[in-house]
């Protein structure tokens, strides 16, 4: 579904990715983890078409930036850029035509029901706590239904009830054949829900697993992301290095 072919992108002197290849399969779950600055919002923000980079991204055969690619990827960026004097329900409505969806409306209802936002149709983008605004954000990128959808960090700043809600969006979604590549710096949000993992470091890509050769290893997602990142074994993570151990008596 997505082929992401030795994609460097700089900014200025930065490299925030640095030749990166990887592939996700149709109607797969991949997460893509790393520190913060990794990389993986640039990656992300590459593949949707935002930024300019070398390299080569196709999305089902289609370089990424043509009709065709649009046509098929979603994108819930980290932080949701709202107007001000549009309402929640003005945002989806525009959202809705510009995408040239029919018979959206019930789709509108059942999303703001579900992110609990149905009693704040009202309101406008900067009435919204910070939370709502997230939520909202959400909402537009699950709206046009797409057959990829890229989130990234899409946890940050969901109550509960709105987590375990995305959780279920996202599990109907791989049900129904949809290829999804999530970012996140929190382990722990994505236990799972994945099929592939990617851990990005400094702009690479320093691992690249499936769910079943990470089980194969006898690894925890959490064990394999602190080996590649921070060199560590789990003998380094279950004993305390020697001065650890003596700071902590
Ligand atoms: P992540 O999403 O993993 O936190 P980013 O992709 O946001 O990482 O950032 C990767 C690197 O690129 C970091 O070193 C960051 O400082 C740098 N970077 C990101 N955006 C810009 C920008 N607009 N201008 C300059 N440097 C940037």
């Amino acid at each position: 579904m997505l082929h992401v072919s030795h994609v460097t992108k700089k900014y200025g002197k930065t490299v925030a990715c640095r030749d990166l290849c990887f592939h996700l399969e149709p109607g797969s779950v991949t997460v893509l983890l790393g520190p913060n600055g990794a990389g993986k919002s640039t990656i992300m923000k590459s593949i949707i078409g935002f930024l300019r980079y070398e390299g080569e991204i196709l999305v089902a055969g289609y370089p990424n930036k043509s009709v065709e690619a649009r046509r098929i990827m979603g994108y819930v960026p980290e932080l949701p850029s709202l107007y001000p004097n549009l309402t929640v329900y003005e945002h989806m409505e525009f959202l809705a035509r510009a995408y040239k969806l029919t018979d959206y409306k019930d789709r509108i209802e059942e999303l703001l029901a579900r992110f609990e936002l149905d009693d704040k149709k009202k309101k406008f983008g900067d009435e919204l706590s910070k939370g709502m605004q997230q939520k909202l954000n959400l909402c537009l990128g699950l709206l046009p239904d797409p057959q990829m959808l890229m989130m990234d960090e899409p946890m940050i700043g969901l109550d509960p009830h709105a987590i375990k809600e995305l959780k279920n969006c996202i599990e109907e979604m791989r049900q129904r054949g949809k290829t999804m590549l999530i970012s996140t710096h929190i382990i722990d949000s994505v236990d799972m829900l994945w099929d592939r993992a990617l851990i990005m470091q400094e702009g690479e890509i320093k691992a690249n697993v499936t769910r079943g050769e990470l089980e194969r290893s006898g690894k925890t997602l959490e064990e394999m992301f602190f080996e590649v990142t921070e060199n560590l074994s789990r003998e380094d993570m279950s004993h305390p290095a020697p001065a650890d151990a003596e700071a902590q008596e």
